[in-house]
């Protein structure tokens, strides 16, 4: 029987909220052949204002030593540490524990009314790989800034990390079923190499990468052009592989073209753990309300038990993954209930329940 110890950190804002929903769905799969030991931490703006610390020891600790971690969203626009930049234990996380694969599944379900005018039989399903551990980010808490004038952040990108990741989005379209427009298995770098050294060096990487991988189409973008592209023609592309900020900014413009930030899930992966949560923030406009759309994270849940199950070859952590995201898709494609960012007027909590009882 699959057994895994799953930590869990709700975080800020909506992700305490959010959260409670995916750990419902989860337990709602009841399914004797899979037991999820839950072993809830905090981490965030609010553990940080009480004491001091935005990842404890102790939580850093549990997610070391746990099979996955299930995450909210943590940050608060208000809070913030004294060079001015917001608290941000998910990034910690993804630089301690080397999770260095963003995975971000960008899918337009059945039901969902995007903003786009697709052409007939046209869909969008494609994944972003978003490099993880360095590019501009790489600096973050390390800039320098020299009076009142000069303010530097490097960005850093290394041989061993642009081939990790360039390799992880060959793999993941090696078993991918390809672009929805042409069914072609088809790896997209996205860079800004005509501008700058370190995205020509990432290209370079990718490039030599693209060469174990002859049966995968390898194409090149530059990330403005890129921007209109994922919004005119989004059914070309089946895998995209990005810097880190690149891959964090077209993230989000992805995910609005599929139904908004509400429905995009995430997976932060390395080789030896990972860490599940939505593409979105804390939202802080409808913290409280009971309104925030749980999906992305119940996704994210599915995700989860998706890399447990390929990790240990554990076909009920396969199937509950599987069974997750189709009861998400069966909820969507009924039209209700919707919570109100998705046109509806439902609480989290009922859209919650539905998943469950698609199960
Ligand atoms: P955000 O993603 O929190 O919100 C952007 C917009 O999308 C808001 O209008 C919000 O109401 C809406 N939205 C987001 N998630 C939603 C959901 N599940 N259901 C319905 N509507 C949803 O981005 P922001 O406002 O730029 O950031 C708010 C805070 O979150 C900041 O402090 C930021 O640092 C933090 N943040 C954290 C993470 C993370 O934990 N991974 C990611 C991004 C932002």
């Amino acid at each position: 029987m699959g057994r895994y110890r799953i930590a869990v950190i709700g975080g800020d804002g909506i992700g305490p909220e959010v959260v409670a929903e995916a750990l419902k769905v989860l337990g709602a799969l009841g399914d004797p052949g899979l037991a999820l030991e839950l072993e809830e931490v905090e981490a965030g703006a609010g553990c940080y204002q009480r004491t001091g610390e935005d990842l404890p020891r102790e939580t850093l600790e549990v997610c070391q030593a746990a099979d996955a971690i299930l995450f909210g969203s943590a940050g608060l626009p208000d809070v913030r540490l004294p060079d001015g930049t917001e608290i941000a234990p998910q990034l910690t996380l993804r630089i301690r524990l080397d999770l260095y694969l963003g995975l971000r599944p960008i899918k337009l379900y059945p039901g969902v009314t995007g903003p786009l005018r697709l052409g007939p039989g046209a869909g969008i399903d494609y994944v972003i790989a978003r490099e993880n551990t360095e590019g501009l980010y790489a600096s973050r808490g390390a800039g320098v800034r020299v009076g009142g004038h000069v303010v530097t952040d490097t960005l850093v990108v290394t041989r061993p990390g642009a081939a990790r990741i360039c390799r992880a989005a060959f793999e993941l379209a090696r078993h991918r079923g390809g672009a929805p427009r042409d069914g072609r298995r088809r790896v997209t770098c996205v860079d800004k190499a005509n501008v700058l050294k370190s995205y020509a060096f990432f290209r370079e990487v990718f490039d030599e990468v693209a060469a174990d991988y002859p049966e995968v189409e390898a194409t090149h973008a530059y990330i403005d052009a890129m921007a209109a592209y994922l919004v005119q023609a989004p059914d070309r592309y089946d895998v995209v592989v990005a810097e880190n900020m690149f891959g964090d900014i077209l993230s989000d413009l992805a995910a609005a073209t599929v139904g908004g930030l509400g429905l995009a899930p995430s997976g932060d992966i390395g080789d030896h753990a990972a860490l599940f949560q939505p593409s979105h923030g804390t939202a802080p406009d409808i913290a409280g309300k009971g309104i925030a759309n749980p999906l992305a994270t119940i996704l994210s849940a599915g995700l989860m038990l998706d890399w447990l199950g390929r990790r240990e070859s554990d076909a009920a952590a396969l199937a509950g993954g599987r069974r997750i995201e189709a009861a998400v898709a069966s909820v969507l494609s009924r039209g209700a209930p919707r919570t109100p960012d998705l046109g509806g007027d439902a609480s989290t909590a009922a859209v919650g329940d539905a998943v469950g009882s698609a199960l």
